[in-house]
């Protein structure tokens, strides 16, 4: 087939490597320049495992390009994926205001049936919103638009995608279900389960999954701090916990907060869109609230370790990316750490493996050291914030 992707982030470029090396012709557009200009020349400009394989060998056989113009990618799309940021707004809704840009700008090229599929993660009732602003603007057009919500992890991307636990899609045409069946069924043939349902049911699938996880998350932090002033083990604890099979062993492991672009603001977004239909979702509230408040308090639980102060102290922060193998620092505990601890004196000193020296470039009052030995060494602490392998296996004798 031939497709379009529309944002060549991790999830717009993860999409269409891996859609092209299943033989279909992709072209890709972005807004932004650099990026474009980057990607034309085969480089990835993000830290994903395997990108860069998989789209070099793209480009090698013809099946990938890059560009900026909407008449270029879209000449002989079948299929149209969307794949813009949809950040959050401080007044706790996701802001569409990429996605309708875009939606407006394909319109004048859809000129034949075609599929557009939002892959951006959006609330209930977007499909259903962009279906008819779309209609609008081209009344003549024969479209279909579908929901296929993306369930991709940072640091895992290719390989979530390649080997997805589940295919959903939310459709109503005939047309855009047989379309997207096509595409999909090498993954179906391997025993992918592909849940087909309404565009709203797809897009709550997506933000329940995310609002889901972040409970269990800020579940376990709760449990920890529980153990560690009761003096209980909490490995101990969740080994009994992860044998129950209704509870599940995954996402049991504590940490500083969960940090990356999904979980906050997928629970933020699912806590607002209750509210616009009358209800308060005050479970999943009190989860965006817990994990706000821990990641706030990471600077003082170090300031108690430091003995009460940490003026002029100098502490060496491991991890900067809101997980290991990934360098995407969006909603990362460490910046909350980070500036909690500047805002008190400490001397900071960060390392972080996966975090590239392009993207260390844009924090500016931060310090990096390139070696995990340089930043150790004489400090007075280490704060360790990512289970990356190599912090796991540090000489503390150096
Ligand atoms: P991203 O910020 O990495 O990428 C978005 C891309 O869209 C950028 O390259 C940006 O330049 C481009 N873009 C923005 N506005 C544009 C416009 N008007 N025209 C053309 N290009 C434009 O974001 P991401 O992490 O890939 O997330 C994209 C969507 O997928 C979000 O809705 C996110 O919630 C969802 N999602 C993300 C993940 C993840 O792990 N990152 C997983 C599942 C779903």
């Amino acid at each position: 087939m031939y497709i379009t992707v529309i944002g060549t982030g991790y999830v717009g470029l993860v999409t269409a490597g891996c859609l092209a090396s299943k033989g279909h012709h992709v072209t890709c557009l972005d807004h932004d320049p650099e990026k474009i200009n980057l990607l034309q020349r085969g480089a990835v400009p993000f830290y994903e495992p395997g990108l860069q394989e998989i789209v070099e060998d793209s480009i090698s056989q013809e099946r990938i390009v890059f560009t900026s113009l909407y008449e270029e990618a879209m000449a002989k799309s079948d299929v149209i994926f969307i794949a813009v940021g949809t950040p959050l707004s401080e007044q706790g809704e996701l802001n569409l205001s990429s996605l309708f840009q875009v939606s407006e700008q394909l319109s004048p090229f859809l000129n034949r049936h075609q599929v557009v599929v939002i892959k951006s993660t959006v609330p209930v009732g977007t499909a259903r919103k962009i279906s008819t602003f779309i209609q609008n603007i081209a009344p003549h057009s024969k479209f279909e638009a579908v929901s296929n919500p993306e369930f991709l992890r940072a640091g895992s991307a290719v390989n979530d995608f390649m080997h997805s636990d589940r295919i959903v899609l939310g459709s109503e045409g005939a047309h855009s279900r047989k379309v997207m069946r096509q595409l999909y069924e090498p993954w179906v043939n391997e025993g992918t389960p592909l849940i087909e349902t309404t565009p709203e049911s797809a897009e709550i699938i997506k933000q329940a999954s995310n609002a889901f996880l972040a409970t269990k998350l800020s579940f376990i932090n709760e449990l920890s701090d529980f153990c560690e002033v009761t003096g209980a083990n909490l490995q101990d604890v969740t080994e009994g916990l992860k044998k129950d099979p209704r509870i599940g062993a995954d996402y049991l492991s504590p940490g500083p907060g969960f940090g990356g672009s999904c979980l906050h603001k997928d629970s933020s977004s699912l806590v607002s869109s209750g509210l616009n239909y009358g209800l308060d979702m005050s479970v999943i509230k009190s989860v965006v609230l817990s994990n706000q408040k821990r990641k706030k308090s990471l600077a003082e639980k170090v300031v108690s370790y430091c003995g009460g102060r940490v003026e002029g102290k100098k502490i060496a922060i491991l991890g900067l990316a809101f997980k290991e193998r990934t360098d995407d620092t969006r909603e990362s505990p460490s910046l909350d750490l980070i500036s909690g601890l500047q805002a008190l004196g400490a001397n900071l000193i960060v390392h972080d493996p996966f975090v590239s020296e392009r993207s260390q470039s844009l924090f500016l009052n931060i310090k990096f050291s390139k070696d995990v030995y340089e930043a150790l060494n004489s400090a007075d602490a280490m704060v360790l914030m990512t289970a990356c392998s190599q912090f796991q296996t540090l000489n503390f004798f150096f």
